[in-house]
C-alpha cells in the first residue's frame, strides 16, 4: 500500500518504520531535522523492538496520490496539515486519524468523504532526530468515521497487521475516539497540574473520585450527542491509569518542554459540544482555563 504519514513526530515515524519494514511504500512528512537525519542514516527505531528502515523522507506533501494518508501531527497543526497537503488527497486516498483528541477527522472531511478514525495505545517518543524510541507495544483500532464499515477499513487493519501494529476494526470508532478524549480529559489536565506519574492519580483516593467525576461530566455531554459507548470509560480510565502508573502523561511532558499541549482539543472541545447543546460542562471548563495559563506561565519562561 501506498502511505504518507502527516506529521512525522514520534507516533507517526513508529507506524510510518514499521509499514515501511513490511514493505509498504512509504513516505515520512516531517520537520526538516528529522528529514535530513532520516536521508541520511535512515529511521532507527529503538525500544520495544529495534531496527532502521530507509523510507522516503520530505517536508512537504509530494505530488502523487497515495492509497492512505495518515494524520499524525498534534491537533492543533491538522487543520494546517491538511492545506498544505490538499494537493496530494486523491479520489482512491484515504486518510486515517491515529490522533488523540476530538475534531481531527472532521476536519479531514473537509477534503474528502473517505475518512477513517482511530485511536492508538502505542507509546512512541522522539530521541533524537532520525531516532524514534517505541516505549510500550499497545492495540489500535481503527474504522470509518463517524460510523459504519467498508472494505478500506479491513484493508488497512490487514496491512497494519502484517507490519506487526496490532489493530482491530470498530464499526463505532467515533465512540472510541470519545472514550479516549474523556479518560485524557482526566488523567491529563490533572496529572499535568499536579505534575505526577499516572500511577498516583489511581492510589490517591481523592484524586481517583475527581477523575471519575470529570468523566461522568464528560460522559454526560457524549450521550447528549448520541454516542453509544461500547466499553464504559470508568472502566477505560482504571484500567488505562493501571497500565500506565509509571508514565508522566503528554500534557505534563508538552508543558515540561515549554510546548503547547492539545486541551483545546479534549477538555476544550468537550466545554465546545456541551455548549452547543445548551448544556455546561464546569470542570471541563475549569481544567482547561487552569491548563491555558500554565501553557502561558511555561512559554513565557
Ligand atoms: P509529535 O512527536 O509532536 O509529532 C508530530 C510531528 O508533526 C512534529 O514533529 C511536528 O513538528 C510535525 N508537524 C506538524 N505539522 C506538520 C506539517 N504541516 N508538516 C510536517 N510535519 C508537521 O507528536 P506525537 O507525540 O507523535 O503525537 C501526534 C498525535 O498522536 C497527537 O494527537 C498525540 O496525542 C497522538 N498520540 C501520540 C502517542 C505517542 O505515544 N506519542 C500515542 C497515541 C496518540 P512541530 O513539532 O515542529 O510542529
Amino acid at each position: 500500500m501506498e502511505i504518507c504519514i502527516l506529521g512525522a513526530g514520534s507516533i507517526g515515524s513508529l507506524f510510518g518504520a514499521l509499514l515501511a519494514k513490511a514493505g509498504n511504500e512509504v513516505t515520512l512528512i516531517g520537520r526538516e531535522e528529522h528529514v535530513k537525519a532520516i536521508n541520511e542514516k535512515g529511521l532507527r527505531i529503538v525500544g520495544v523492538e529495534e531496527f532502521t528502515v530507509y523510507p522516503k523522507a520530505v517536508t512537504y506533501a509530494p505530488e502523487n496520490e497515495p492509497d492512505l494518508i495518515i494524520l499524525a501531527t498534534k491537533s492543533y497543526s491538522t487543520a494546517h496539515a491538511l492545506s498544505c497537503a490538499k494537493h496530494c488527497i486523491g479520489k482512491k486516498t484515504w486518510i486515517l486519524s491515529i490522533q488523540n483528541g476530538l475534531g481531527n477527522e472532521d476536519l479531514a472531511l473537509k477534503y474528502t468523504k473517505n475518512v477513517l478514525g482511530g485511536i492508538t495505545t502505542n507509546g512512541a517518543m522522539l530521541e533524537e532526530w532520525g531516532v524514534v524510541r517505541w516505549t510500550g507495544k499497545g492495540i489500535t483500532k481503527i474504522g470509518v468515521y463517524p460510523k459504519g464499515k467498508n472494505e478500506m477499513a479491513e484493508k488497512v487493519a490487514r496491512v497494519f497487521n502484517n507490519a506487526g501494529i496490532e489493530t482491530q476494526v470498530s464499526e463505532n470508532i467515533i465512540s472510541w475516539k470519545w472514550v479516549k478524549a474523556l479518560v485524557n480529559s482526566a488523567i491529563n489536565p490533572v496529572g499535568a497540574l499536579l505534575e505526577v506519574k499516572n500511577g498516583f492519580l489511581l492510589e490517591n483516593e481523592y484524586l481517583q473520585a475527581i477523575l471519575m467525576e470529570i468523566v461522568k461530566e464528560g460522559c454526560r455531554v457524549a450521550m447528549q450527542w448520541g454516542i453509544e459507548f461500547e466499553e464504559h470509560p470508568l472502566e477505560v480510565l482504571i484500567d488505562t491509569l493501571e497500565r500506565t502508573k509509571d508514565n508522566y502523561n503528554s500534557m505534563l511532558q508538552d508543558l515540561k518542554r515549554g510546548k503547547k499541549t492539545e486541551v483545546d482539543y479534549i477538555n476544550g472541545k468537550i466545554v465546545e459540544y456541551a455548549e452547543n447543546i445548551g448544556l455546561s460542562a464546569p470542570m471541563n471548563n475549569l481544567l482547561w482555563s487552569l491548563i491555558k495559563a500554565k501553557e502561558h506561565l511555561t512559554q513565557s519562561k
